[in-house]
């Protein structure tokens, strides 16, 4: 398993926790959606009237923020980081029609639509880049998640 193997593997059981948390917190407000009250509340939009909780600080920043980080925004954001995720590893290794000598030497030929015709490097480790670029995007996305390399892979 390769390192980014084990990153894809934190990312994904960071993205179900969260979840699992957004979702929790959504069915014990029974709602999704919150929104900031100028009163010094944080609100569901339907039914209207239910208090998530007292933000009543001296600004409303705090307030807004929470509301804008609503079981509903984070959901969104899961779903679209779990798209993202999927997306890059969707990423194929070049493969050269025409002149299979200079395809990837990952390459193969039921992922990628074929491969090198190379046999001194059939099967070896991408020689494309395409890994180096999955690797780097990976990780930049599990940095926003909070993985540090300090966190265990
Ligand atoms: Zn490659």
């Amino acid at each position: 398993m390769t390192d980014t193997d084990h990153l894809v593997m934190w990312l994904r059981e960071a993205m179900d926790a969260a979840t699992q948390r957004a979702e929790a917190a959504a069915t014990e407000t029974s709602s999704a959606e919150w929104e900031y009250q100028e009163r010094g509340t944080l609100n569901i939009t339907s039914p209207p009237g239910f208090v998530v909780a007292a933000v009543d600080y001296l600004d409303p920043a705090p307030g807004k923020f929470m509301a804008d980080n609503d079981p509903a925004a984070v959901l969104r954001r899961i779903a679209a980081n779990r798209k993202l995720l999927d997306d890059l590893l969707g990423e194929k290794h070049q493969v050269v029609e025409g002149d299979c000598w200079y395809t990837c030497a990952a390459a193969a030929e039921e992922r990628d639509g074929g491969e090198t015709c190379d046999d001194s490097r059939l099967g070896k480790p991408c020689d494309c880049g395409r890994d180096a670029r999955v690797a780097r995007r990976v990780l930049l996305l599990a940095e926003g998640w909070g993985w540090s390399e300090g966190e265990q892979r």
